[in-house]
């Protein structure tokens, strides 16, 4: 009998199915690993956007966390919304009890079409609590600028906000390029010494609801199953470009991407 890898999304729901929990248990699921999840918040949504964001009580997001994290066992792990400052407390303790260090950190703050994913009061604790435990943060621009503390206007300011998101604990950053301009989108990694870029041509679809998702789901999937940061980065690279490519017509606003490999 197999005994697939196992991982662990801490994250919201999204009732529309194209991101939070569904993209990320969807892309495990596609890449051949062991999904489980531990709920921090129940958005109502669909295609169109968000409308209405119900968090659970701390200690249930806690207690989730540890029943798998007791009988089933955790590979990798990674944290999507996780909303307010005591969900984040409360993450970051137990993701300590069980001392798990490969943890994908996607600082998810605000949806696509506007909607607050994480409160504004809850950015220090993301930054002071959870980044020294991440094995790799991964923000797009604005979520970097927000983190890092500076303007992004080119390359020298994006490689100066991996360098702070290491600083501040991140053993891995990975700085995506989504939202820049240009015909190749660019993510930046770097590991305390290293940069590597990952480029791929830039995809023009509005078709994009669910990426970061699905792109911080299977780089954990890699790592669950043993692959190193930068292996595991460019299987996700490979993963959310092919996803974009090849969107799906779904509901009647923004559709999300796929999730099939
Ligand atoms: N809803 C939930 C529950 C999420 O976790 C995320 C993830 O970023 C989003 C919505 C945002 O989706 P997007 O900004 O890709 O539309």
């Amino acid at each position: 009998m197999r005994q697939p890898a196992r991982a662990l999304t801490i994250a919201g729901s999204d009732s529309g199915g194209g991101a939070g929990i569904q993209a990320d248990l969807k892309t495990f699921q596609e890449l051949g690993v062991y999904g489980m999840s531990a709920l921090t918040a129940a958005t109502v949504q669909n295609t169109f956007g968000v409308q209405g964001v119900y968090p659970l009580p701390p200690e249930a997001v806690a207690e989730q966390i540890r029943s798998v994290g007791v009988d089933i066992g955790v590979d990798a792990l990674k944290t999507g919304m996780l909303f307010s400052g005591d969900i984040i407390a409360s993450v970051a303790e137990t993701v300590r009890e069980f001392g798990w260090t490969k943890l994908v950190v996607d600082p998810v703050m605000v949806a696509k079409g506007g909607s607050e994913l994480l409160r504004e009061e809850a950015v220090n604790a993301l930054k002071e609590r959870l980044l020294p435990l991440a094995f790799v943060v991964t923000p797009n621009l604005p979520e970097a600028e927000k983190l890092a503390g500076l303007a992004i206007r080119n390359d020298r300011d994006r490689r100066e906000a991996a360098r702070r998101l290491v600083d501040l604990g991140a053993r891995h950053a990975i700085i995506k390029g989504g939202h820049a301009e240009g015909p190749e989108a660019i993510d930046l990694l770097y590991d305390g010494s290293r940069f590597v870029e990952l480029s791929g041509p830039r995809a023009d679809t509005p078709r994009t609801h669910g990426t970061g998702c699905t792109f911080s789901a299977a780089l954990t999937a890699g790592l669950a199953e043993g692959w190193d940061v930068v292996a595991a980065a460019r299987r996700a690279k490979a993963f959310i470009q092919a996803a974009i490519e090849d969107g799906i017509r779904i509901g009647g606003g923004h559709g999300p991407t796929n999730h099939w490999a």
